[in-house]
């Protein structure tokens, strides 16, 4: 069954610069999808569609049977609860611990104490970060602090998870590891993925979905596919 469907979608902001051209995309529930392309290809543009941060100009974007480009702004929340989103900076909160970034969220949403500490321990562990609840971001390295956003993003146990760039500041080894904490999620929590990514190694080693984009278009759509060998 497709999590998502992209109809016919373009994205042209405000300033004329037009960032997806007439894309056509469907994804599978359970799903780890690649988004690969180089600087300025629209990648950051379609994750931002699928959370609702951009609006597409034209088309449809439909995330599990609801077309998120038609919600009304006070209603976004109700994708946003369904899904995680890791970004290549991390953007914890300072004076919080590991624990209390992770709870953060769930305690907003009024979640009882014993169930949010349930699934914040859970996450951790997922995240493999059990032993530095107590610490604060700024005593992690950039792949802790980085797997502390990935168990806030899926503390809930999202259907979505949505990653823009996580490896991007990390170097090859931190981010050998990001990877095989995202593939386990993947694998047992049974998230849908789709990562946006120009780091080309890692592409390779994992052979995933690959959708590349080149100046707004879809270039190439593969099951498992390589950097290398697409057309970008
Ligand atoms: P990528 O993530 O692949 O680097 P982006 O989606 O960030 O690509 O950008 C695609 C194109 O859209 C680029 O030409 C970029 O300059 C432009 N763009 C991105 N965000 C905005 C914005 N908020 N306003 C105007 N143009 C933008």
């Amino acid at each position: 069954m497709d999590l998502i469907r992209v109809k016919n979608v373009e994205k042209k902001y405000k300033n004329g610069v037009t960032a997806i051209y007439d894309l056509n995309l469907a994804i599978e529930k359970g799903s780890f999808v690649f988004i690969i392309g180089g600087s300025g290809s629209g990648k950051s543009t379609l994750i931002k569609m699928l959370y609702r941060e951009e609006k597409p100009t034209k088309g449809q974007i439909i995330v599990g049977g609801r077309d998120v480009a038609k919600l009304r702004d006070r209603k976004v929340y109700l994708i946003r609860r369904k899904m995680g989103i890791v970004f290549q900076d991390y953007r914890l909160l300072p004076k919080l611990t590991v624990y209390e970034n992770v709870a953060f969220a769930l305690e907003c949403i009024g979640e009882k104490k014993d169930e949010v500490r349930r699934k914040v321990l859970k996450a951790l562990e997922d995240v493999g970060l059990k032993n530095k609840i107590h610490n604060y971001p700024d005593q992690l390295s950039g792949g802790e602090q980085q797997r502390v956003a990935i168990a806030r993003a899926i503390v809930n146990d999202p259907k979505l998870l949505l990653c823009d760039e996580p490896t991007g500041n990390l170097d090859p080894k931190m981010s050998m590891e990001i990877m095989k904490v995202l593939d386990d999620i993947n694998k047992q929590r049974g998230t849908t993925i789709i990562m946006a990514t120009h780091d080309e190694k890692i592409v390779n080693k994992m052979k995933k979905q690959v959708i590349a984009l080149k100046d707004g278009h879809l270039v190439n759509f593969k099951q498992k596919g390589t950097y290398n060998n697409e057309a970008i």
